[in-house]
């Protein structure tokens, strides 16, 4: 007997046939003897069509409501998948964020979790009765619902499992596997037996959607044993008895690659904050007031100075961009800058693997991968072991198929 948490994304709750599926791959796991947590997504495109209408009412629309808006997804599948599970004669029960309780900061919006209450869930998992919890949701000191950022049921889950001391977090999409790249947009990706925490992490962190980020960050703290693997058996059927990926410490790996993995995001934009004065503290001018804005910055780059003054250029996520604007205008005066420019027609390619630490050469590969394919390399930005470029997003999917190549990852 194990304890187990299962995670069902977007796709694996599309419709009832497939949350019907969902229940009967529950039932599996509890006929067997195991006591089982089930963690839901909203049906796929169901938050896109709720942010959708958030942002249409108002860009800079308030949090708060914003959250008590895209919430509502995952409680209609988690209602939805207990119904299913009851149906099949499976004791079950749905909860919601706020009746855990999840509780979450204040960040509404992309809010982190604090602590998941487990004891009436385990009390009850032992009765034999399967917990569907509505995943991406919380509640904030406010007593208010939070929600974890797009992506954030992995989160949820994995949040449960740490919270349950459950054996295993499985985490089940629509792909079979964690990849070397998305093997939506390139066919020869190869499917990894294992990926390292670090690796993973960073590989999420800069755009691939398989895993949102926290939920690497906590697995890797909480020690939780991730597997991502597919709730399909290539028709709409569930079940699936493949191997996943495993999200592992980087020691359990024996054949490291230099490079694990290619990413890319869509989701940039590039703000050019023109003619600055070139002096001390212009930075902090800058940056100090989109923090408090709680906008997230990435890539910087300074151009050099000319008569006094320069060009701060930098990128952030997309949905950011209204909020970034209205805070520099509102500084204007202060920053002193003539002129901003905005530019949403970008993407940012990672190449991450922990095998360049040791490895010289990655970052020039790909440049001059990029440079035969005459793609400009517009902001450049590194860690211990990622390489990223800001391009054009044109050139995304030529871009990610000619490194994954260049890197020796094509599948045989
Ligand atoms: P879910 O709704 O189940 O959470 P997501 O759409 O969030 O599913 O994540 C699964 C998707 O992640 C896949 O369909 C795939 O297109 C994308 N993806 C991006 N990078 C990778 C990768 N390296 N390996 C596997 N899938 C990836
Ligand atoms: N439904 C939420 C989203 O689309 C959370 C998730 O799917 O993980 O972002
Ligand atoms: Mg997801």
């Amino acid at each position: 007997m194990a304890r187990i948490v299962m995670k069902f994304g977007g796709t694996s709750v599309a419709d009832l046939d497939r949350i019907r599926n969902v229940a009967a791959r529950v039932k599996r796991e509890v006929d067997a003897g195991n006591e089982v947590a089930v963690v839901v997504s909203a049906m796929s495109g169901v938050t896109n069509q709720l942010v959708a209408w958030c942002q249409s009412l108002s860009p800079l629309h308030d949090a708060r409501e914003y959250d008590t808006v895209v919430a509502t997804g995952e409680q209609v599948t988690s209602g939805l998948t207990a119904i299913a599970l009851q149906e099949m004669g499976v004791e079950a029960r749905s909860w919601q964020g706020w009746q855990i309780p999840l509780r979450t900061d204040g960040a509404h919006g992309k809010a982190r979790i604090d602590t998941v209450a487990a004891d009436d869930i385990v009390a009850r998992m032992a009765r034999g009765q399967v917990a569907v919890v509505a995943g991406f949701q919380g509640i904030a000191p406010d007593n208010r619902v939070a929600t974890l950022g797009r992506g954030g049921s992995d989160t949820s889950a994995v949040a449960l499992a740490a919270a349950l001391k459950a054996e295993r977090c499985d985490i089940y999409t629509d792909v079979d596997g964690i990849y070397t790249t998305d093997p939506r947009i390139v066919a020869k990706a190869r499917k990894l037996g294992k990926i390292a925490y670090e690796e993973m992490l960073e590989l999420a962190s800069v755009g691939a959607k398989v895993l949102q980020t926290r939920s690497v960050e906590l697995a890797m703290k909480e020690r939780v044993r991730v597997q991502v693997l597919s709730s399909f058996d290539g028709g709409n059927r569930l079940g699936s008895d493949l191997p996943g990926t495993l999200v592992v410490d980087e020691d359990e790996i024996v054949e490291k690659e230099i490079v694990a993995g290619i990413a890319y995001s869509r989701d940039e934009a590039k703000v050019t904050v023109r003619r600055v004065p070139d002096r001390p503290g212009i930075a902090a001018a800058i940056f100090g007031p989109l923090a408090g804005a709680g906008v997230n910055v990435d890539m910087i780059v300074q151009n050099v100075s000319a008569d006094g003054t320069t060009d701060m250029t930098f990128t952030l996520g997309r949905s950011d961009l209204p909020r970034a604007h209205k805070t520099l205008d509102d500084n204007r005066a202060i920053i002193g800058y003539t002129e901003l420019v905005t530019d949403t027609n970008v993407a940012k390619i990672s190449v991450v693997g922990v095998g360049m630490r040791s490895h010289a050469g990655v970052a020039n590969t790909m440049f001059r991968t990029l440079a035969d394919k005459a793609i400009n390399i517009q902001v450049i930005s590194t860690s211990e072991i990622k390489v990223s470029v800001l391009i054009g997003a044109d050139y995304t999917e030529l871009a990610v198929r000619a490194l994954h190549t260049a890197y020796g990852l094509d599948a045989a």
